[in-house]
């Protein structure tokens, strides 16, 4: 029954904007899937994916996500645009699926576009060996010219330890860290001072997401975090709005 709505294009691309908080430019994209049924009823991932964990249908979905990304970006190229590196989540399934790299390499030579285009977001959880065998993967997948980002960090039991000894290029963390710093600024500030420092030592950009409001805007640029994502900026939308909307608009402040 999903096969037959990913058969049936049910299954689209939205698309999230990431702002860099230094000048306020547009530094990339998520990308999150939408499930829109034909009677137009929109269900979100955190109705659906859960299931696709359990019965494997996520290794499906995350490979169509991933060359429907290669196909926007291909499209931006084509029509002349500065294409923005998009990042994908990947489920720990997909992950370890059998020549992983190849399938995406597959799919990155059919469009043409090249690996540091686009970002694999993966959760601390993927790491069930050893953080020396997960870095041997990693290697791979950057040496292919990935971007690795380790995503909801924070959340769950995320340890400064593993974050450390992964070699990863981005860090995201959960916007729990903003509704916490809500409540006890100064405890929860600290921390992501020394995160941000931290990573900034590594040489690991660091992301915050949930950004709702220009007072969460200010307090994580003065923690210094090199990105944010969140509603204050833009929603989801769909590929082609963000197309019109959002990157276009960012062309023309830039040449304007
Ligand atoms: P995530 O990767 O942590 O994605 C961020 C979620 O936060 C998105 O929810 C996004 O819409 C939401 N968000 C963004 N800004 C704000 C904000 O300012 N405030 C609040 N309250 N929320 C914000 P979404 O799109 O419902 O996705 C939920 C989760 O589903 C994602 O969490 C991700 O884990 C998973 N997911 C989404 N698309 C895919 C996919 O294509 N493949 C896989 N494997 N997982 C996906
Ligand atoms: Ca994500
Ligand atoms: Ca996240």
């Amino acid at each position: 029954h999903a096969m037959e709505a990913m058969n049936k294009n049910e299954f689209s691309l939205f698309l999230q904007p990431k702002i860099c908080l230094q000048d306020g430019s547009l530094s990339g994209a998520e990308a999150l899937v939408r499930w829109i049924q034909l009677d137009g009823n929109i269900i979100y991932p955190n109705s659906f994916i859960p299931l696709f964990e359990a019965n494997g249908f996520c290794t499906h979905l995350d490979m169509y996500m991933f060359e429907r990304v290669c196909k926007q970006l291909r499209a931006w190229i084509d029509a002349g645009y500065d294409p923005i590196p998009i990042s994908i989540n990947q489920s720990k399934r997909t992950f370890y699926e059998k020549d992983y790299e190849g399938r995406l390499c597959e799919c990155l030579d059919k469009y043409q576009i090249p690996a540091s285009l686009i970002t694999l977001e993966i959760l601390e959880s993927f790491v069930f060996e050893k953080v020396d065998e997960m870095n041997l993967r990693l290697d791979k997948l950057r040496e292919i010219g990935f971007h690795i980002s380790l995503d909801d960090f924070g959340t769950g039991y995320s340890s400064l330890n593993t974050f450390g000894r992964l070699k990863i290029d981005e860090l995201k963390m959960d916007r729990g860290f903003l509704l916490e710093a809500k409540e006890n600024i100064g405890h929860t500030r600290l921390i992501l001072e020394e995160i941000v420092e931290l990573s900034k030592k590594l040489q690991i950009s660091t992301v915050i997401e949930g950004v709702e409001t220009s007072e969460q805007e200010q307090f994580v640029k003065e923690i210094g975090c090199d990105i944010a994502q969140g509603y204050l900026y833009s929603k989801p939308v769909d590929a082609e709005y963000f197309t019109e909307h959002i990157l276009l608009q960012e062309k023309q402040e830039k040449h304007g």
